[in-house]
């Protein structure tokens, strides 16, 4: 039984083959520290009576493994198996390749942001956007911000700050606990005049609401949910018309906003933005990483002089998007102006408009080949059908048909057991929970290879 005495010093662990290996990959200082902690470690595991020699030999990849542990970064990619294509705690949209490499380029080298290379004078950061906006909405002028988020809170900070703002009832929205309208509007510092009921909101209820101190009607889309059954609102164009005969503005929060018709994909029909834009409102608003598959940012699209007073606003340059996505976000619309290969190339309509038999046949080729990776762990895969979702509050309450793989095991934890192994690997795979099995969904799996190597792992 050998005690301290068979350990090395952290100077003669240093010295060692293994220990230099790991140096050259993270360096001397994280290695010196991870070399003093795994040696206290084997200290106080030989005082309770382990072996010297035996704690001495494990050092090496000891360190070895607290350093990977601790270079691993829940940034790291993963697989969305969940069936929820704009998942917003997994980052929502991702971005196409043209994206991806207009933000590299934004990256790697300086560029004209704020530069115009014409003159040689002052540019502006917007303008990089702004007509590709104009030209895909419709709309007169452009402005970004942030994030969808952004948009509302300026836009109602810059036209209704000390005045009121009308919201029906059945459009007083939460997003995601923290985005609450009616707090985003005590924020933006407007009066909050709330009409009709829940359910039901006519005409006459906001045109009865109008006062000289009102500055704003909102129309919201209800994005996470849908009010069924006895129900009536007052749509974009009919908004718009009582909107400018009170003489006030008409601020619609599309939410989503797509900048395309999802029911060619056989989607429910929703307002595009330029619908939006041409029912008459003054203002839009909607989000750049949702369905129109880009970075996070915030657009607001309408009337020039409005656009040129939010511009002015102070909160402007406090929610300003850098360049990396203005970059991304400038490769991201022009895919757009071509319209016949815009489901190719940008992966969040080309994962929606997946169509199921193809997805199933994904399916029935992964099977044998998941099944194989999970048998030593006492797991199976079958295919099955199931039900994406778009996500991100749009088109809440549609599914989309699709198919994926039903893992199963002994025991009544075991899709949560499996759940927890799939989400620890290297390559997390994350999976939904259905009917006392891990349902996994194809929709998002561009590559089979991925999920085979990601299993690999197990
Ligand atoms: C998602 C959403 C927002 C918030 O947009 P972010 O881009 O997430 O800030 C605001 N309004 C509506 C209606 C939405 O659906």
């Amino acid at each position: 039984m050998n005690g301290f005495r068979a350990l090395p010093s952290v100077d003669q662990l240093l010295q060692t083959q293994q220990l230099h290996r790991l140096i050259d990959e993270y360096g001397r200082s994280l290695v010196t520290k991870a070399a003093r902690v795994a040696l206290d470690a084997a200290r106080s595991a030989i005082r309770n009576g382990a072996d010297g020699t035996v704690e001495a030999a494990r050092l090496p990849h000891l360190i070895g493994a607290d350093l990977a542990a601790a270079a691993q970064t829940a940034l790291r990619p993963m697989l969305n198996l969940t069936g929820t294509v704009l998942h917003t705690n997994l980052g929502r949209a991702i971005l196409s390749a043209e994206a991806i490499a207009a933000a590299n380029d934004a990256m790697a080298a300086p560029l004209a942001l704020e530069y115009d290379l014409e003159t040689g004078g002052r540019g502006k950061r917007d303008d990089h956007l702004r007509d590709i906006l104009c030209e895909l909405t419709g709309a007169e002028d452009a402005t970004i911000v942030n994030n969808n988020a952004a948009a509302v809170l300026i836009a109602l900070n810059t036209l209704g700050q000390g005045r009121e703002s009308i919201v029906s009832r059945g459009e007083l929205i939460e997003i995601g606990g923290a985005f609450r309208m009616p707090d985003i509007m005590a924020r933006a510092g407007t009066q909050l005049v709330e009409v009709g009921t829940t359910n039901r909101t006519h005409p006459h209820d906001y045109i009865n609401a109008v006062t000289p101190e009102t500055a704003l009607i909102l129309k919201v889309h209800t994005s996470n949910y849908r009010i069924e059954g006895f129900t009536s609102e007052v749509g974009g164009h009919d908004l718009s018309r009582i909107a400018r005969d009170a003489n006030v503005v008409m601020m619609n929060d599309l939410g989503a906003g797509s900048l395309v018709d999802l029911s060619q994909w056989g989607l429910r029909r929703e307002p595009t933005v330029a619908e939006a834009v041409a029912e008459g409102a003054d203002l839009v608003t909607f989000s750049g990483d949702k369905l129109l598959g880009g970075p996070q940012a915030g657009f607001i699209v309408g009337r020039r002089d409005l656009i040129a007073r939010i511009n002015k606003n102070p909160l402007k340059r406090a929610l300003r998007l850098d360049k990396i996505r203005i970059a991304a976000l400038q490769a991201t619309l022009r895919l757009y102006l071509d319209p016949d290969r815009l489901t190719d190339r940008l992966p969040v309509l080309r994962m929606l408009s997946r169509p199921q038999d193809q997805i199933a046949a994904q399916a029935a080729r992964l099977a044998p080949l998941v099944a194989a990776r999970l048998a030593p762990h006492g797991f199976e895969a079958a295919v099955t059908e199931c039900a994406s979702q778009i996500g991100s509050g749009a088109l809440p309450t549609d599914t989309i048909p699709s198919a994926g793989l039903r893992l199963t095991g002994q025991g009544g934890t075991a899709p949560q057991r499996l759940s927890a192994l799939l989400r620890a690997l290297p390559r997390p795979v994350i999976g939904h929970i259905h009917d006392g099995a891990l349902v996994l969904d194809l929709r998002c799996l561009t590559d089979d290879d991925a999920l085979i190597q990601a299993l690999s792992d197990l």
